[in-house]
């Protein structure tokens, strides 16, 4: 029965009952010390509508290596905080994000999913952590550069400047060894390492130093308008991405308004940042290797690349798409998974802080 649960068999969107309720409690629970396999963490904040970057970038790799690790899979809500949220539409992203996580094949049975605000030690840690971090750290961050250009320096938030804190407070709460993430993520996940590392220089061994997992291909995968700039749930127009939800007429719709160049050539030349970017996600999607794309589209002009990337897009994003309408509607299923999630969690995190604030002389 178990093995029906096989994450390459979510994938390709064989018949799964996510609602087995007995199962809830199946799920896997580890202690920092005793885990049989190194722990993971990652996670994914509620800001938006999830994006075949963030898919291929991050959740893809979650599920490959959902078996070989104990793994946290975090709603980072605090995180989505740092720029201006609706309450009632942060409440519906976070149950999506929920959906889509199990949607793309993680396994709540398997995996501890839960929600950042629901565990306080993050925000205790990440306090405790600030008070060991330079203004100069967190002012070199390229997101922070990113997200905060053009505005003055006056009116921007703390929160976005603090937010690499909280993320290394994530991390190291659960003794992580691994985190399978993007590429705008690496200098995030060094600060954690750096962090873990100076904690324990100062105040003895306590933090496992982490290492981020960066798989090569869809590390960063770029705007669909703007192929300079990555691809972001936060974009402010549409034709930056590709959702997971979105339909085959706006995926359509979307790929033939994306950006290429004046050239004809359809070849793997990152000089040429706009069609590098569409034939990166072809030969995730479609499996094949850059020569065999290139061969393929040899003579080919744009328009005709252009649909039957659409179409191979559309066909690798069926069977999450028909998982996600399984999931509609099944808001007590979420929230009960949220709930043995932040539990679990909650039990971690407590056992380590008790740790970290002997060492620091609080307790
Ligand atoms: P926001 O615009 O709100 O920051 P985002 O699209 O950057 O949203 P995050 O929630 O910040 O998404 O990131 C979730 C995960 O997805 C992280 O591991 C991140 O590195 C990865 N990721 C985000 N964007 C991309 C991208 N364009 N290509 C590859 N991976 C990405
Ligand atoms: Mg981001």
């Amino acid at each position: 029965m178990l093995n029906k649960h096989r994450p390459d068999e979510k994938m390709r969107g064989g018949v799964f009952d996510f609602f087995r309720r007995t199962e809830y409690t199946k799920s896997t629970m580890f202690s920092e010390k005793k885990a049989k396999k190194p722990i993971l963490f990652s996670g994914v904040q509620p800001s938006g509508t999830l994006h075949i970057g963030n898919f291929l970038g991050a959740i893809k790799n979650w599920v490959e290596l959902q078996d070989k690790y104990e793994c946290l899979f975090c709603i980072v809500d605090y995180h989505a905080l740092t720029v201006p949220q609706d309450p009632k539409i942060l409440k519906e992203k976070i149950k999506e994000t929920v959906r889509l996580y199990l949607a793309c094949g993680i396994d709540h049975r398997k995996s501890i999913i839960f929600q950042q605000s629901d565990v306080l030690e993050h925000t205790n840690l990440a306090w405790l952590l600030t008070t060991l971090t330079n203004m100069g750290e967190l002012s070199r961050m390229t997101q922070f550069k990113d997200k905060t250009q053009g505005q003055e320096s006056g009116t921007i938030g703390v929160g976005i400047f603090e937010y690499p804190v909280l993320m290394a407070a994530d991390i190291l709460l659960y003794g992580t060894n691994v985190v399978p993430v993007g590429e705008d993520q690496q200098q995030h996940v060094e600060l954690a390492r750096d962090l873990a590392k100076r904690f324990n220089h100062r105040f003895g061994e306590t933090f496992v130093v982490p290492e981020g997992i960066i798989k090569k291909d869809g590390a960063r995968i770029m705007g669909l308008d703007n192929p300079e700039k990555k691809m972001s749930k936060s974009a402010v127009s549409e034709y930056n991405y590709i959702a997971l939800d979105d339909s085959p007429e706006d995926i359509r719709r979307k790929i033939s308004r994306a950006a290429t160049d004046s050239s004809r050539d359809i070849v793997f030349d990152p000089k040429r940042p706009g069609i590098y970017n569409l034939l990166t996600i072809y030969k995730i999607f479609s499996g094949l290797t850059e020569k065999a794309i290139e061969k393929k589209f040899k003579g080919v002009g744009y328009a005709d690349f252009k649909q039957d990337l659409a179409e191979t897009i559309i066909k690798g994003l069926k069977p999450i798409q028909d998982n996600l309408r399984k999931l509609e509607k099944q808001d007590k299923h979420i929230e009960r998974i949220l709930e043995e999630g932040a539990e679990k969690a909650r039990e971690l995190a407590k056992e380590k802080m008790k740790v970290v604030k002997e060492k620091m002389g609080l307790k």
